[in-house]
């Protein structure tokens, strides 16, 4: 006989997870062609490859052309945001390149330092900036008239999501065991765990953006207005074409530029607190009601683009000639906005015993923090399971 202790309470067992569910059932359902559902597509493959087992993925939404994400600036940093997970997800997701250059496109992820400007001592910086910080003197690059300090973050990336989005749905389509609906729009609740029972999919992942909460029943997300004027990229544009510069006193009236290397053009935002209640998703269908709230979102983003030129003018000197043209390009998005990230399994009672995760709220960082929040989709453990396991382990 062993002389091991015995010890008194066994210890609970780890609770499944999602990633256990599609492993085991070979089958999984995501909803949303964002950047969050398209890297949470781009994970389960990447797991299931890992395990040595084929999962199905079936891909659905109602647009990959009017999201967020193809509208984006973008580059890595977390900013405007209270939520205190985004620094540890914005580092955790800067060590995730190389999921992007497995898939291909890499080449259209370009390194970019940042400059922040301030008139606040000592000047605020996001968390989890991924390179050193150096001070210099506003005055020293053209800034001095405006503000009094400058930092300059040594390394940094920028995205181009007009040419990165579509080549990340490029890249998934070629992979035989993810099928693609791309005009499916689904209604509720209901409409999903149809979809789910149809296809015998006991996971579903749901990264529907700023109308998450319009298609999930609840009101924790709202659509945050995001604009950005395209100037063509030219030399007496100066650093704006290689740089991020970042105005850190007015977060509530973001200035930025934003290069995006692969167009050829720099981004100018930002955007004042302009939110829209329960809005639309882009495919849904096309009433009367829909066609109205498209003009009034449009004819704000307009307002709104007039506000970003003069001030970015005012603020940044090298863009005042160009931002005075005429024939600037404007688009629009709406950021999924939400006191913080929702990462959450719904309570299985709603959805039939179908675990369907909602993975939203990512607001003006989504870029910045979706290949972190994929792997932890993944992990999320399934409610009424974990139940089971801890009442198994206590013997009731
Ligand atoms: C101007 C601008 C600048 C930005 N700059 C940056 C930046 O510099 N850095 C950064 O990290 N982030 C930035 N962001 C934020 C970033 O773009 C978002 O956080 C991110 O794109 C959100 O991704 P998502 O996948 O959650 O949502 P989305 O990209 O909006 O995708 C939602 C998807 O769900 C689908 N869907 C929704 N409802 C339904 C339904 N009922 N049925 C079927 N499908 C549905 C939609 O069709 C779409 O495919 C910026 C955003 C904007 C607009």
């Amino acid at each position: 006989m062993s002389n091991l202790p015995v010890p008194e309470h066994s210890e609970p067992l780890p609770p499944r997870t999602l990633l256990d569910v599609t492993l085991e059932s070979k089958k999984c359902g995501v909803i949303g062609g964002g950047i969050a559902g398209t890297l949470i597509t781009a994970v389960v493959q990447e797991a299931a490859l890992s395990h040595g087992v084929d999962v199905q993925t079936h891909w659905a939404f109602d647009s990959k052309e009017n999201t967020a994400s193809t509208r984006a600036g973008a580059y890595h940093a977390p900013f405007n945001t209270s939520d205190p997970r985004m620094g540890e997800w914005a580092t955790k997701s800067w060590s995730m390149l190389d999921l992007y250059e497995r898939m291909g496109v890499g080449h259209l992820i370009n390194e970019a330092k940042t400059l922040y400007l301030s008139n606040l001592t000592p000047m605020p910086l996001p968390q989890g900036l991924p390179g050193a910080v150096v001070e210099m003197n506003p005055a020293d690059l053209g800034f001095g008239a405006n503000y009094v300090n400058a930092a300059l973050v040594e390394r940094g990336r920028v995205f181009s999501p007009p040419a990165l989005m579509p080549a990340l749905h490029s890249s998934l389509a070629q992979n035989q065991n993810i099928l693609v609906d791309s005009q499916r729009h689904f209604r509720d609740i209901e409409d999903i765990v149809a979809w789910a029972r149809k296809r015998d999919l006991q996971a579903v992942f749901v990264a529907a953006g700023a109308s998450s909460g319009t298609l999930l029943g609840h009101e924790r997300i709202v659509g945050s207005l995001g604009v950005l004027v395209h100037v063509p990229m030219a030399p007496e544009l100066g650093l704006h074409n290689d740089i991020v510069v970042m105005d850190e006193d007015h977060d509530e009236t973001l200035s930025y530029t934003i290069p995006a290397p692969a167009l050829g053009t720099i981004g100018v935002g930002g955007t004042v607190h302009r939110t829209f209640d329960l809005p639309y998703s882009p495919g849904a269908e096309y009433t009367d009601d829909f066609k109205y709230f498209n003009e009034w979102v449009a004819y704000e983003a307009q307002q709104e683009a007039k506000l970003i030129r003069a001030r970015v003018g005012a603020r940044f000197p090298l863009m005042r000639e160009a931002l005075a043209s005429s024939k600037l390009k404007v688009t629009h998005g709406l950021r999924p906005h939400a006191a913080e990230v929702i990462l959450r399994v719904l309570p299985p009672q709603a959805t039939g015993g179908v675990f369907v995760a909602e993975i939203g709220g990512l607001g003006g960082s989504g870029i910045t923090i979706a290949p972190a929040l994929a792997l932890e989709a993944l992990g999320l453990p399934c409610p009424i399971e974990a139940e089971e396991a801890v009442a198994e382990a206590a013997g009731e």
